[in-house]
C-alpha cells in the first residue's frame, strides 16, 4: 500500500497550518475553530456513512448527546477522570449504534433516514425529560481534561487536543478507505450480490461503518461536554443533526477532507448569518433556519457533489493530461498470497442432481442433472428463458432451492449462502457488470482478492495492514497482467469500454484463486471484436487449467471454447455432450438453432 506523495504533503502542510494557526487568531477565532473541528469529527462520520457508504443517518447529534451526556454524568457523579469518561462515552455511543443499527440498516430505501429521525427526536427528549440528567437545564460543573497536572481549560489548550483528534480521525479514515475493509466499503452501493460475491455482508459492513461514524461522533461529544463545560438538550437535537448532515453534504460527501472544508462553511455562514440577520428582522432565530433550509436545497439542486467537488474536478483533469498515462504500479516484492493446491485431473468440480426450481406455478429449473470435472469447459446453454440464469443463481447460492442436491468438490452445498459458496472457491461474473465505475482498475480486481486477507476496519484504520495489502495489491496487478491490462492501473473502472469491463470482472474473480469460475452470459452486449478477445482469454485460462462454467445465450461463441455442453429448454436439459453432437442433433436444432437462428 502507498500513500500518496501528495496526500502526505497535503496532510503536513494542514498539520504545519493548524498550529500555527491560533497565532493569527483572537479568542473568538479559536473558539469558532474549536466549534469546526467538533462539527468536522462528526462530518467526518458522515462521509464515511452516507458519502462513501450510502447511508444517509438524522441521528448523528444524538450520538454527540450519549456521548457528551455519558462522560457529563460520569465525571460530576462519579468524580471519574475526563479519560474514564472518554472510554465510557465511545462504549456506551457504539453499543447504541450497534442496537440501532441492527434494528435498522437491514430496512431498505427511506426507512433508514426515517428510523433514525426518529432516535435523533427521542434522544433530546429523552434527556429533557430525566431528573437524572438534569432535565432542561443540563448537567454543569463538568471537570476540564487534565493532562498530568494540567487542566486544559482555555479555549487555546482545547484547540490543540480538538485539531489533534481530527487529525488522527482524518488518518484513520484516510488509511481505512484504502485497505481491504475500504474497498469493500466504498463497494455498498453496488449492492449485496456484489459484496456476497468477495465473500462480505453488505449488512454487516454497514453495520460497522454506522459503529465508526457514531465513534467519531463520540470524540465530538466528548470534546463539547469538556470544553464548554455544560451539557443541555438542545445541542443534540433534531435541528443539529440536520446541520452536521448539511456540513458533509457542503464538504462533499465524497471527500474525508471534504468534512473539515463543510464544518468551516456551515459554521462560518452560520455566526454570519447571526450577525446580519438581526439587522433585518427582530425574529432573527427563525430566518436562520429559513435562509439554511433555502441553502441546503440550493445546494442539492446545483452542487450535489460539494464544494470540494470543484477541487478535485479541476485536479483530475490536469491529471489526465500529465501523469495517467505514465503512472504504473510497482510490485511491492512482498512474498505473494498462497494459492489453492490445484485438483488432481479427473477430480469431480460440481456435480448438479436432479434439481428443480419453482416460480409459483412456473418450472424454471426441471430436473436438471450435470457435473463439471477440474480442468474442463463446460457450456450451458439453451434459449431466452431456458432456465440458464436460474441454474446459475442456484449454483452460486443467489437463490434458495426447491428439490435436488448440488455438491461442489464433493461437499454438499445445496442450502449454502452465497458468501460460503464463493469463499470454498466458487467466483462469478455477473450478467450485467458490477464494477464501482470510480473505482480504480487495479482496485476493483483487488477486491476480488478479498477473501484472502483478513485485515478489518482497526487494523487498516490504524495502518497496521501493510504487508497483507501489499501482497492483496500485487495479485491484483497479476492478474491484470494475465488479461492484459496492464498500464490502465489507475484508470476508473467506469472508464473501459463493455468489453474490457467483462474482462475486468474475470481478473476480479480470478483474483480470489477460484477452484471454479462461473459466468454469466460473458458475450451478451459485446462486439464481435470484443468476443473475439474475451474468447481468446478464456482459451488461454482453459490451458492454463482452471475449471470453468459459462452460462451463455450465443451457442456460436460457446461452440468453439468448451469441452461440452449441456442444452436446456424449457426449464429441461435438452441434451448434454460435445460441440458437435450438440451441433448435430436435431432436437437442439428444432428448439434453438432454427427457432432463433443464433
Ligand atoms: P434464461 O437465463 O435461460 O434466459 P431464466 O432462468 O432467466 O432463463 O428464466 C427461466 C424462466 O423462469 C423464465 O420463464 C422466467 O420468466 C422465469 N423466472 C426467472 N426468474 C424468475 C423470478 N425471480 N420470478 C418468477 N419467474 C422467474
Ligand atoms: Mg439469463
Amino acid at each position: 500500500m502507498k500513500t500518496s506523495l501528495r496526500s502526505v504533503v497535503v496532510f503536513i502542510l494542514g498539520a504545519l497550518f493548524i498550529l500555527g494557526l491560533p497565532w493569527f487568531l483572537g479568542k473568538f477565532g479559536i473558539s469558532l475553530m474549536n466549534d469546526i473541528g467538533i462539527g468536522a469529527l462528526v462530518a467526518l462520520g458522515l462521509v464515511l456513512l452516507t458519502g462513501v457508504g450510502g447511508a444517509t443517518s438524522f441521528g448523528q447529534a444524538a450520538f454527540v448527546g450519549v456521548a457528551a451526556y455519558t462522560t457529563a454524568y460520569l465525571t460530576t457523579h462519579f468524580d471519574l477522570s475526563a479519560w474514564m469518561g472518554l472510554l465510557a462515552a465511545i462504549l456506551i455511543t457504539a453499543t447504541c449504534a450497534l442496537i440501532i443499527g441492527c434494528i435498522t440498516l437491514r430496512l431498505g430505501g427511506h426507512f433508514l433516514p426515517l428510523s433514525t429521525i426518529a432516535w435523533g427526536l427521542s434522544i433530546s427528549l429523552l434527556f429533557g425529560n430525566m431528573d437524572m440528567l438534569g432535565r432542561n437545564t443540563g448537567i454543569t460543573n463538568i471537570p476540564p481534561v487534565s493532562l498530568g497536572n494540567v487542566a486544559l481549560l482555555s479555549p487555546l489548550q482545547m484547540y490543540y487536543l480538538i485539531w489533534l483528534l481530527v487529525g488522527l480521525a482524518l488518518l484513520f479514515s484516510y488509511y481505512l478507505l484504502r485497505s481491504r475493509a475500504g474497498r469493500v466499503i466504498r463497494s455498498l452501493r453496488g449492492g449485496s450480490v456484489l459484496l456476497a460475491s468477495v465473500g462480505e455482508d453488505a449488512f454487516v459492513v454497514r453495520l460497522k461503518l454506522f459503529v465508526t461514524a457514531a465513534v467519531f461522533a463520540a470524540l465530538a461529544g466528548w470534546l463539547y461536554a469538556h470544553m464548554n463545560r455544560f451539557v443541555s438538550p438542545s445541542p443534540f437535537d433534531l435541528h443539529a443533526s440536520i446541520n452536521y448532515l448539511l456540513m458533509a453534504i457542503l464538504g462533499g460527501v465524497g471527500f474525508l477532507s471534504g468534512a473539515l472544508v463543510g464544518a468551516a462553511g456551515v459554521l462560518i455562514s452560520k455566526n454570519y448569518i447571526q450577525d446580519v440577520l438581526p439587522l433585518v428582522s427582530s425574529r432573527g432565530g427563525q430566518l436562520e433556519a429559513i435562509v439554511f433550509s433555502a441553502l441546503f436545497i440550493l445546494l442539492l439542486h446545483f452542487a450535489r457533489g460539494g464544494i470540494m467537488s470543484f477541487v478535485a474536478k479541476r485536479k483530475r483533469v490536469s491529471q489526465q493530461s500529465v501523469t495517467a498515462d505514465k503512472k504504473r504500479y510497482q510490485p511491492s516484492g512482498e512474498p505473494p498470497l498462497t494459492e489453492r493446491a490445484p485438483l488432481a485431473a479427473g477430480t469431480q468440480v460440481l456435480s448438479v442432481d436432479g434439481v428443480v426450481r419453482r416460480f409459483g406455478g412456473l418450472v424454471a429449473v426441471n430436473n436438471v442433472s450435470f457435473t463439471v470435472t477440474a480442468g474442463e469447459i463446460v457450456g450451458l446453454i439453451g434459449p431466452n428463458g431456458a432456465g440458464k440464469s436460474t441454474m446459475f443463481n442456484l449454483i452460486t447460492g443467489v437463490l434458495g432451492k426447491t428439490e435436488g442436491r448440488i455438491h461442489f468438490l464433493g461437499e454438499d452445498v445445496t442450502h449454502k449462502s452465497q458468501r460460503q459458496i464463493a469463499r470454498m472457491g466458487v467466483a462469478r461474473t455477473f450478467q450485467h457488470v458490477k464494477l464501482r465505475p470510480a473505482m480504480s482498475v487495479l482496485d476493483s480486481v483487488a477486491l476480488g482478492a478479498n477473501m484472502r486477507g483478513s485485515a478489518g476496519f482497526i487494523r487498516s484504520g490504524l495502518g497496521l495492514n501493510r504487508a497483507e495489502e501489499n501482497r492483496i495489491l500485487d495479485q491484483a496487478y497479476k492478474q491484470l497482467q494475465r488479461i492484459g491490462l496492464e498500464g490502465s492501473e489507475y484508470t476508473p473502472a467506469g472508464k473501459l469500454p463493455l468489453g474490457l469491463q467483462r474482462i475486468l470482472e474475470i481478473a476480479r474473480a480470478l483474483a480470489s484463486d477460484p477452484v471454479l469460475l462461473i459466468l454469466d452470459e460473458p458475450a451478451a452486449g459485446l462486439r464481435k471484436h470484443e468476443k473475439e478477445v474475451l474468447a481468446t482469454l478464456l482459451r488461454q485460462l482453459k490451458a492454463e487449467g482452471l475449471t470453468i462454467l459459462i452460462v451463455e445465450h450465443d451457442m456460436d461463441f460457446v461452440m468453439k471454447l468448451v469441452d461440452r455442453l449441456v442444452v436446456m429448454n424449457f426449464g429441461a436439459k435438452l441434451i448434454e455432450g460435445s460441440p458437435q453432437q450438440v451441433r448435430a442433433d436435431k432436437k437442439v436444432q428444432d428448439a434453438y438453432l432454427g427457432g432463433t437462428g443464433e
